[in-house]
């Protein structure tokens, strides 16, 4: 009698070790399951878009917290290093690298639902006369001012590129060439208008020359192509005088 009293409580006192057991070892687990299957998906897919919640009142839960800081840290700094490598930090337009990039995505998607693409290429016009008149200081800031300028006369889906110092180019999303046309006469106009106050009262004024082109996207024509014929446009527009828009 005493014997099976005995065992049952034995068996009690195992089942009830057994359950702590796995108890405790489900604690410790399943934080470091969590970590590990976080640290994997950034190895192999980079992506540092993750956060640990808070679920845990002791030292994990410390861990966890240093974890979701430090992932935050290597994700701030992997966007600003993207920044820094796909703009041009002084107008915050994209760089030419990136540009040729992005607008591949837009002339595909372009291709695909036979829709209109320009490219817009713009030059400011006698520039080093500006730099050697009042300073290159004065010349960033008509740069920065024309970024702005652009901006403001372009849609969101319009793709806008710093080309080179004082150069620009819009892929123009949607656009044919007589869309094309409309939007440079009125960059040119806003720009030509615009007058620019100096601190000793002076006033300065500039102008732009922009060449435009339609991508013909039955022929298939690449990017280049049509870069290169807003380019010899633009030549044109300079040749006859600047602050004019010509098409190619
Ligand atoms: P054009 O009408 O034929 O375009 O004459 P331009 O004087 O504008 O052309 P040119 O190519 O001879 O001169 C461009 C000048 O732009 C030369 C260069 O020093 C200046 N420049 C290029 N990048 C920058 C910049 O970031 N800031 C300043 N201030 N000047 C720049
Ligand atoms: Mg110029
Ligand atoms: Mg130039």
């Amino acid at each position: 009698e005493m014997i099976v009293v005995l065992s049952l409580v034995f068996f009690i006192l195992i089942v009830i070790t057994l359950l702590i057991a796995s108890k405790l070892q489900k604690l410790f687990t399943e934080p470091i399951f969590v970590l590990t299957t976080i640290m994997k998906d950034i190895e192999t897919n980079h992506n540092y878009d993750q956060k640990i919640r808070k679920v845990r009142n002791d030292e994990f839960q410390i861990l966890f917290d240093g974890f979701n800081s430090m992932i935050n840290t290597i994700q701030g700094q992997s966007i600003s290093l993207k920044l820094l490598a796909d703009t041009d930090p002084m107008t915050h337009l994209y760089n030419r690298r990136y540009f040729t990039k992005v607008s591949e995505s837009l002339l595909e998607s372009a291709k695909r639902n036979k829709t209109d693409l320009s490219v817009l290429m713009l030059d400011i016009d006698k520039f080093k006369n500006i730099n050697d008149a009042y300073g290159h200081e004065v010349g960033d800031d008509v740069i920065i001012t024309l970024a702005s300028i652009l901006q403001e006369k372009s849609r969101k889906s319009d793709i806008l590129s710093r080309w080179g110092g004082e150069e620009f180019v819009i892929l123009l999303d949607a656009t044919n060439i007589d869309g094309a046309l409309v939007v440079s006469e009125k960059i040119r106009k806003v720009v030509e208008e615009l007058v620019i106050k100096m601190e000793d009262a002076q006033e300065l004024k500039f102008t732009v020359s922009i060449g435009v082109s339609q991508i013909n996207i039955e022929k298939e024509l690449s990017l280049e192509d049509s870069i290169n014929r807003a380019d010899k446009a633009l030549y044109e527009a300079k040749e006859s005088g600047r602050n004019k828009v010509c098409i190619n």
